[in-house]
């Protein structure tokens, strides 16, 4: 457990001046006129880097017949609103997933040291539904996995669903007042409603590296992990087949800090490509007491915990106001972060109260803590010029936080070898291997750990468009940039539900607490529909704009511009339209979530029409 710092103000002994300087350079090195277009999908050539590795796909007689619900994506989002529904009595529910099986991410993403750095507690969806407890504060992936399949099996969600299927058109039927859902397994069946859950990051992304398709080896994406290739399994059995194999990881991020180290025990040479360091903090695993949990589990405490987590990490915003008190239950490297913010923010004498004054205490706070992981660096890794290229420039938020305690440590084994290149990436791979900073390193592998499509078009991402009422499309309606009510509603496509995180509590809150609101929405919203006996609800065209044009005036772009480029700030690029739309409600992710509920609870469901 972190310790709690929440009363002391951090103060950092640096040169801010010059600070500033280092990390603007760092930036410049890695601000490129290509953005997001640097990047390939796994598509034509590259198509093979997308297939299933898990599981085989098994023919199946096309589906043509009509449920109440179909949801696209199996994944949490699918899954909770799933559950709520059939708490709610709608039992015909038809879950579609281009996996083998439920799980969304946590299908895909198999590679050794699979886990989730967010506490298990709030991470996993339902615990006190389903009874189970997770066995650790940060749980692997395959205990997240069979949660997935636990939900499915305890609500039924088995019975209807459709795995290894894309849905290639949602059209709807406006006379019949239902959706016409047509799959490239030859279904076309209809459901009187229709949600989408399809993750903010399910589709991989692999980097434009010129030469790609040359090398001669064996090479994957993280997400679509070759356990025949390297033998092993995601429980962290050896993978005994790249003892004799020369291995490159292209990437640092999140996910090559978990799987970096089971590469470093197991492969003959390993070859970390870096182009931006991680920033990894501590993350201090355990094993969870039951004792300890029953004692705490008492009813609606799933519930009590994620509101109590947004409420601490918020506290990077300066949420909740100073002189409340905030009781930390959860203790993770997330809300440590915003207590710390927030730690600086609540010390400014209210009368010295300025936005600038708050903004000095964040950065006073942010350097504090990334003098803190740099120093860590130095702490953990022996080599003093590896140490000195694995230190993160720029503020801690400008990429996504990492926690690990094994991931700086595999450096100072002698097979692993920190291939920095200073920021500009690998420069192509060849037959034999992989050329960075004029050097080739000759492999029998290559692993991508280039990430997923974060901020691409919606539809794409989606892999179909919606036609709705009149003939307006996704696409089109989102073309200049996604406009909602709430997140999750579009004027023209009755009958729809979209769960994804923009325009609603974006990252103020840990991801799946956002879909566990927005399957309480759903399922009040069927059920109104349901009682009243309306055929169709739709949000009109003014509350959509209405709350289009309030994000627009007040909302603030999560990604900083002056930040080093990556995922959160469109690759550095300038921000239009589009991503001024891609924010989260102004005020924050408790006061969303607390409007939502009374929006909900109040059965007005003020801006829909019910008919
Ligand atoms: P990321 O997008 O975070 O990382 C991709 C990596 O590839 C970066 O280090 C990037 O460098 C590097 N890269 C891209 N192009 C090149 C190139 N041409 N040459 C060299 N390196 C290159 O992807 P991840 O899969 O690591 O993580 C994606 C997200 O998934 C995370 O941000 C997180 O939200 C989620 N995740 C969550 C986990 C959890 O525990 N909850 C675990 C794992 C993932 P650069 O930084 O310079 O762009």
């Amino acid at each position: 457990m972190s310790a709690d710092t929440s009363a002391l103000p951090f103060v950092a002994p640096v040169d801010k001046d010059s600070l500033r300087r280092k990390y603007a350079e760092e930036r410049d090195k890695r601000l490129r006129p290509d953005g997001l277009d640097q990047y390939v999908r796994l598509t034509g050539r590259f198509a093979h880097f997308a297939e299933d590795p898990h599981q085989p796909v098994v023919e199946r007689e096309p589906v043509t017949d009509h449920v109440t619900f179909a949801f696209i994506g199996g994944g949490f989002a699918g899954l909770t609103a799933g559950a709520r529904l059939k708490e709610a009595g709608i039992d015909d529910i038809r879950i579609i997933d281009k996996a083998g099986d439920f799980g969304g991410a946590w299908y895909w993403n198999r590679y050794p040291g699979v886990m989730c750095d967010t506490a298990s507690l709030i991470y996993m969806p339902l615990l006190e539904e389903t009874g189970y407890v997770p066995t650790e504060k940060y749980a692997h992936g395959p205990e997240i996995l069979e949660h997935c399949r636990r939900i499915g099996r305890h609500y039924s969600l088995y019975e209807k669903a459709l795995f290894h299927t894309g849905v290639t058109e949602l059209v709807w039927d406006e006379d019949a007042a239902r959706w016409i859902i047509s799959t490239d397994r030859g279904d076309r069946f209809t459901a009187q409603f229709a949600g989408m859950g399809i993750g903010p990051l399910n589709v991989p992304k692999l980097p434009g590296i010129p030469g790609m398709d040359e090398f001669a080896g064996h090479s994957f994406h993280s997400s679509r992990w070759d356990y025949a290739y390297t033998g092993g399994d995601p429980a962290g059995a050896p993978m005994e087949k790249l003892r004799d194999k020369k291995v490159a990881i292209i990437g640092t991020g999140a996910t090559s800090l978990q799987c970096v180290p089971a590469l470093a025990r197991d492969a003959q040479e390993l070859y970390v490509i870096q182009r931006t360091p991680t920033a990894v903090d501590v993350r201090g695993n355990g094993p969870i007491d039951p004792e300890w949990h029953r004692s705490i589990a008492t009813p609606g405490w799933q519930k009590r915990w994620l509101a109590n987590f947004t409420l601490n990490w918020e506290g990077f915003t300066g949420q909740p106001p100073a002189g409340v008190e905030v009781e930390d239950l959860v203790q993770d490297g997330w809300t440590e972060l915003g207590r710390r913010m927030r730690a600086n923010i609540t010390a400014i004498p209210p009368e010295e109260f300025s936005v600038e004054r708050m903004m000095a205490a964040v950065e006073e706070a942010d350097i504090a803590k990334m003098e803190q992981i740099r120093g860590r660096v130095d702490d953990v890794v022996t080599d003093p010029e590896t140490a000195a290229k694995l230190k993160p420039w720029y503020p801690q938020l400008c990429k996504r936080p990492g926690f690990h305690d094994e991931y700086l440590q595999a450096f100072n084994r002698h097979n692993t070898h920190l291939i920095d290149t200073d920021g500009k990436g690998v420069e192509r791979l060849t037959e034999r291997g992989v050329v960075a900073g004029g050097v080739e390193y000759e492999v029998d592998c290559v692993i991508y750990a280039s990430g997923f499509e974060y901020a691409t078009d919606y539809t794409q991402r989606a892999g179909f468009d919606v036609t709705g009422r009149d003939g307006v499309t996704l696409s089109k309606a989102w073309a200049d940039g996604m406009r909602t009510l709430h997140g999750m509603h579009v004027h023209g496509l009755p009958n729809l539900f979209i769960v994804q995180l923009l325009q609603g509590a974006f990252l103020g809150s840990n991801v799946p607490h956002g879909f566990a609101e927005s399957a309480q929405t759903i399922a009040a919203i069927v059920c109104h529909a349901v009682a009243e006996g309306a055929r169709a609800v739709e949000v009109t065209d003014e509350a959509q704009t209405g709350w289009v044009e309030m994000l627009l005036r007040d909302g603030v772009p999560f990604g900083r511009p002056d930040c080093t480029p990556g995922y959160y700030n469109n690759e550095g690029q300038e921000i239009g339209l589009a991503e001024r739309l891609n924010v989260g409600y102004p005020l924050g992710a408790t006061a969303f979530f607390g409007m939502i509920d009374d929006w909900r609870t109040s059965g007005e469901f003020e801006g829909l029409a019910f008919r």
